[in-house]
């Protein structure tokens, strides 16, 4: 800095000197006089007007258009042209990273609110705005306790005690679709505070369903056991005839015999959650399948013909696809757990005389159906959505009579799934029901077809055989 003070210092006092010289020259002892003042003159001129033209150019504010000048004027107009730019190219990455950085916040599935320190909303993403019902741009500016109504937030909010997170009710609750957030509060800053929110509605509905389920379970496995242990305090406490002993044995095993199926059907459905999908190169009889749903549910109808003293046995027709059946790529026994629930349901709930059909449909698309019709009660269409629940009867008396579990038909709706078929329910009440499942073609071998890969197979085998 002092060299390049001496430095203009030098010019200054050379450029003085030389036009005092140049005076002294032509004009004598006036001349020298004349040749500084003149100079300093231009020099105080010079460095006003580019100093004037310097600052005019700053205060435009439009860097873009430096004007003209010279020296070390040229040279600081240019010094600052580069700071101007620097800065600018800071602002604007500094910008594109503000940019980028909200717009990860936009992504993300959780709502994000940040509030002044007066709890106005300074801005929010997406997620909250449709959580909490606002306007991403209108609402800005808004106090959040205007905007969010529901007490149990109001109470969170001015509790001013923000360690855990409080659960309300979203904007587009309502009883039948009830939507439920969890939303906490972190301050930061002076006196600012960072919202989040979550949609819990999913983790709370599944909570709720394992709760009811324990109490489901529980009911259940109570009502035998109780029953059971009257009858064993019976067998303790009184002295009993042979007959009598027999009638209570006989329903004790009754009991016990309901529990050992519950049992089973909870750990068909816990199988069916937690293994692996069947996979297409699995194969399962359709022939095998039918001849088996109907050999059970004839057994059934017996046992319990003779257990109600129905007059008359069921009828049961069994009818396949004229152009013959193949096989389903799927898992053989989970197919006959769902095809033999659908038969036991109908020979259950139909009265005696009653018609059973079981029948299997090649689709022209490729598509195969399996059904199960009955003549029995039907059903009534409020009930038909929720049958595939867990434990929902629709009349629980005679469930519980014919040794039902209320867990049939989830268990079909599982193997449906799996199996990538769709379940429909068609029932007209006091006409009977049809259960149907409806197998994509993807997974159907048809006779045709298997009847080739046999052939081909056999040929293979030939083929193969050592000459004699
Ligand atoms: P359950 O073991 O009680 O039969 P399911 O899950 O198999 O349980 O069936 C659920 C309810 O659907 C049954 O309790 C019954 O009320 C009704 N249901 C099922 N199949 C039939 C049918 N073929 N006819 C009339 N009602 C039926």
């Amino acid at each position: 800095m002092i060299a390049f003070m001496l430095w203009r210092f030098l010019l200054f006092t050379g450029a003085i000197g030389l036009a005092g010289l140049a005076g002294w020259l032509t004009l004598g002892q006036a001349g020298l006089l004349m040749g500084v003042f003149l100079a300093s003159l231009a020099w105080f001129v010079g460095d006003t007007y580019w100093s004037t033209r310097l600052r005019n150019w700053l205060k435009r504010n439009d860097q873009s258009n430096p004007p003209a000048m010279l020296g070390l004027w040229a040279e600081l107009g240019y010094l600052m042209r580069r700071q101007f730019k620097l800065h600018e190219k800071r602002v604007s990455e500094s910008q594109t990273r503000l940019q980028e950085f909200l717009a990860a916040i936009q992504a993300s599935p959780n709502g994000v609110v940040l509030l002044d320190a007066q709890g106005r909303i300074e801005w929010c993403n997406q997620t909250a705005a449709i959580q909490f019902g606002f306007d991403a741009q209108r609402d800005l500016l808004q106090l959040i306790g205007n905007l969010v109504r529901d007490p149990a937030f109001l109470a969170y909010y001015t509790a001013n005690n923000y360690s855990q997170e409080a659960v309300i009710q979203g904007r587009d609750s309502t009883p039948a679709r009830p939507v439920k957030l969890a939303v906490h509060l972190h301050p930061y800053g002076e006196g600012r505070r960072l919202l989040l929110s979550r949609d819990v509605t999913a983790v709370q509905q599944a909570e709720a369903m394992r709760r009811d389920f324990v109490a489901n379970v529980s009911h259940e496995i109570r009502t035998p056991l109780t029953v059971l242990t009257g009858f064993v305090e019976t067998l303790q406490n009184l002295s009993l005839n042979e007959d009598e002993r027999h009638r209570y044995l006989a329903l004790m095993a009754q009991q016990a015999g309901r529990m050992q199926t519950l049992v089973n059907d909870l750990l068909t459905l816990s199988k069916l959650e937690g293994s692996p999908l069947p996979g297409l190169n699995d194969r399962a009889s359709v022939q095998a399948l039918l001849t088996q749903c109907e050999q059970d549910g004839r057994a059934l109808s017996e046992l319990l013909t003779q257990g109600q003293n129905k007059k008359q046995q069921l009828k049961f027709e069994v009818i396949a696809s004229d152009d013959g059946v193949g096989d389903l790529a799927g898992n053989y026994n989970e197919l006959l757990s769902a095809m033999g629930n659908l038969v036991s349901n109908a020979v259950r709930y139909t009265p005696s005389g009653g018609l059973i059909e079981i029948k299997w449909k090649n689709l022209p698309d490729g598509r195969a159906e399996f059904s199960v019709s009955d003549s029995g009660p039907g059903i009534a269409p409020e009930h038909i959505s929720r049958l595939t629940e867990r434990f929902y009867r629709v009349d629980h008396s005679r469930s519980r009579e014919t040794g039902g579990t209320g867990l049939g038909l989830a268990i079909v709706k599982h193997v449906a799934q799996r199996h990538g078929a769709e379940l429909v329910i068609d029932s007209t009440l006091g006409k009977g029901s049809k259960f149907l499942m409806t197998f994509p073609a993807v997974r159907m071998i048809h006779l045709r077809e298997l009847q080739v890969r046999n052939l081909q197979e056999s040929i293979f085998r030939s083929d193969r055989l050592p000459v004699p």
